[in-house]
């Protein structure tokens, strides 16, 4: 078993670090915030009084934090107090180029990187069912899965360095439109006295087919599971979904990829949001939608 230093306990990373304290690793735990902390403690961690007290004697580090700055700001304070040939694993989901900078910084200290960003979301998180997103060289890879199959199931590595954020914000980006066309399906269904059901029976065998239809049906009763049913409670928050849109549009312009959905889907759920809609899930999208008509 490792010693692990896990920092940023929020609401991804709290439940993380539980489920490497219940496979037996010694977790030494930080966030800023004190409830946060507290609750790890409850969880079994022990606490640092600082991001870089956690990583003394550290065999490995998980950062999850909310963008590039802090992850980039956290490895700079941290990284010159780790030990060479160690491991140091980011979960968060920053931008590429971010990415691509902490990985430089920890090479430059002789500490193996992975870029490891999540999909499933605090039920996956809770459950140590996530699926993450690998990017860096086979020996980090190597030395990361063992770990993260303590708080996943499917452990992907896509790529060299800032592979796994890129896997992450193009898979999103396909989410985002998705959910958006599977919204405009309904809305126009509801327009010619088609029934959800009729639609969806037909749609979720035919050509139509996707997941943000079968698994996450923005419309109540098709799919039980679906935050549709529970008036639309994330899941998945509208703001999580405008984040990674914007990260992807970010990284689609520096590579000089197009990608006119993507920008379009991006421009949709960022006026949800600013509608005061950024804590609704994402499939509430459906309710801007039909709120276009006739504008
Ligand atoms: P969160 O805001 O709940 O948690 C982030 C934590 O980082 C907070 O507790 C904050 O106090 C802490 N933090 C910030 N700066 C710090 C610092 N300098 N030192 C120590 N701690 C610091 O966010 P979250 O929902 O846990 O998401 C974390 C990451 O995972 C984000 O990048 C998010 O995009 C990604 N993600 C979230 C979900 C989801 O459903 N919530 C799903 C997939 C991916």
């Amino acid at each position: 078993m490792a010693n692990i230093a896990f920092i940023g306990l929020g609401n991804m990373g709290g439940p993380m670090a539980a489920n490497l304290v219940k496979a037996g690793h010694k977790v030494t735990a930080f966030d800023l915030v004190a409830a946060s902390r507290d609750q790890a403690k409850a969880d079994g961690a022990g606490i640092a009084d600082s991001a870089v007290g956690s990583v003394k004697g550290a065999d490995v580090v998980v950062t999850m934090l909310p963008a590039g700055k802090h992850v980039l700001s956290v490895w700079t304070d941290i990284i010159p107090s780790m030990t060479k040939g160690r491991l140091i694993i980011d979960c968060s989901t920053i931008d590429v180029e971010s990415a691509k900078a902490a990985h430089a910084l920890a090479a430059k200290h002789g500490v193996n990187s992975i870029d490891a960003p999540v999909s499933g979301g605090t039920g996956g998180a809770k459950g140590a069912t996530l699926t993450f997103m690998c990017g860096g060289d086979d020996k980090a890879f190597a030395a990361a899965k063992p770990v993260l199959e303590n708080m996943g199931k499917k452990i992907v590595h896509c790529g060299g360095a800032g592979a796994g954020q890129a896997a992450k914000i193009c898979n999103n980006m396909i989410l985002g439109i998705s959910m958006i066309a599977v919204s405009e399906a309904f809305a126009l269904a509801e327009k010619l006295g088609l029934s959800h059901k009729a639609l969806f029976d037909v749609a979720s065998t035919s050509s139509g087919q996707c997941w943000s239809l079968t698994s996450y049906c923005p419309v109540p009763g098709p799919v039980p599971t679906s935050p549709a049913n529970n008036d639309y409670k994330p899941g998945f928050a509208s703001a999580l979904m405008v984040k990674d849109l914007t990260l992807a549009q970010d990284a689609a312009q520096a590579a000089g990829a197009a990608t006119p959905l993507g920008k379009h889907a991006q421009e949709i759920y960022k006026a949800f949001d600013a509608a005061g809609n950024g804590g609704v899930d994402f499939s509430g999208i459906i309710r801007h939608v039909r709120g276009l008509a006739g504008r």
